[in-house]
């Protein structure tokens, strides 16, 4: 990629520990060539224990406009920022900053992103139970999400009954009007039977790990017109996506919230439409 540097150009970045498989710098990158911006975007490799240096620090960097978090920062950030939105507040994780008037505003792109796919959709969500696998930090933003929708139950399935509990804890705390429950790994069947929409929130059949949260025996318990979505984008699909999409119900990949994820932060940053067909074709040359 040639890139012209110059003494004007400004600065996105994602923090992360580590960022070096992170997909951003290529999506965005590819948008601010397409749009001819005077931008550039770069990995910002920052250790837990420099975060709060590194915050302060990026302050004083004028050409430094905004940042995404990822892992491990997404949580540890919001009492170093200057404001956090509702929408990050809510999930208790800012994933995008911006630099508003020499103030850092945290916000979080991960609940649109997730959305954006389903709202392609011909459906009435209020009728559509949701089932989470795990109870992660993708999971809470998941859970705003189906919350945003108006899924009238929004079921968290996970494995650990004292993280179940902070996870409710904390969910309920930020959310209202919310329909909630907390349910171990053995009361999957009956949730099942009841599902509109199924999300795998764990990191279970990720990149050569070959298996899936569910089974094909527990795939089955689906009623027909479910819909099947898993957070993870590699490989695609996912056994997981594959037996749903076996069982003929609709399945959908995470590079769609990947992908609008990113152009919504692109959108909050630059306060004007971005290429996302062109973000799109960056990361599927990625994949
Ligand atoms: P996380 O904070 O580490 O949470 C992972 C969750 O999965 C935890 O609740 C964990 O349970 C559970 N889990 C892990 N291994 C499990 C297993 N073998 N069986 C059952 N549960 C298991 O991770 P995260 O940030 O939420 O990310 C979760 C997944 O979403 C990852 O695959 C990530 O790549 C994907 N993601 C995709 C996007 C996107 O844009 N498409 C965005 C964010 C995340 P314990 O707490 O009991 O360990």
């Amino acid at each position: 990629m040639s890139m012209n540097i110059s003494g004007k150009t400004k600065i996105f970045g994602v923090m992360g520990f580590p960022v070096i498989h992170s997909l951003s710098p290529v999506m965005h990158n590819a948008a601010i060539a397409a749009m001819g911006l005077d931008y550039v975007y770069v990995p910002l490799p920052i250790p837990v224990a420099d975060l709060v240096a590194a915050i302060a620090g990026l302050k004083a960097v004028q050409s430094v406009q905004g940042f995404n978090l990822t892992i491990p920062h997404k949580v540890e950030v919001i009492p170093l920022l200057d404001e956090v939105l509702p929408i990050a507040k809510s999930v208790g994780a800012v994933n995008t900053v911006k630099r508003i008037e020499e103030r850092w505003v945290g916000t979080n792109t991960d609940v649109e992103g997730f959305i954006a796919p389903l709202r392609q959709m011909d459906c009435d969500w209020t009728k559509m139970p949701a089932v989470i696998l795990g109870s992660g930090g993708a999971a809470k933003a998941v859970v705003a999400a189906c919350l945003e929708l108006g899924c009238p139950m929004i079921h968290v399935v996970g494995r650990d009954r004292k993280k179940m509990k902070k996870f409710y804890g904390e969910m309920t705390s930020q959310l209202r009007d919310y329909n909630l429950r907390v349910h171990p790994w053995a009361s999957l069947p009956h949730l099942l039977e009841v599902t509109g929409i199924l999300i795998n929130a764990t990191p279970v059949g990720m990149a050569s790990d070959p298996n899936t949260p569910i089974s094909t025996a527990e795939m089955a318990l689906l009623p027909n017109n479910a819909i099947v979505y898993d957070l993870i984008y590699t490989p695609r699909p996912t056994k997981f996506l594959k037996i749903a999409a076996a069982r003929g119900l609709t399945a959908i990949d995470g590079l769609e919230m990947l992908i609008n994820q990113g152009a919504i932060a692109l959108e909050f940053w630059l306060d004007q439409p971005v290429p996302i067909e062109i973000m799109r074709q960056a990361l599927l040359k990625q994949l």
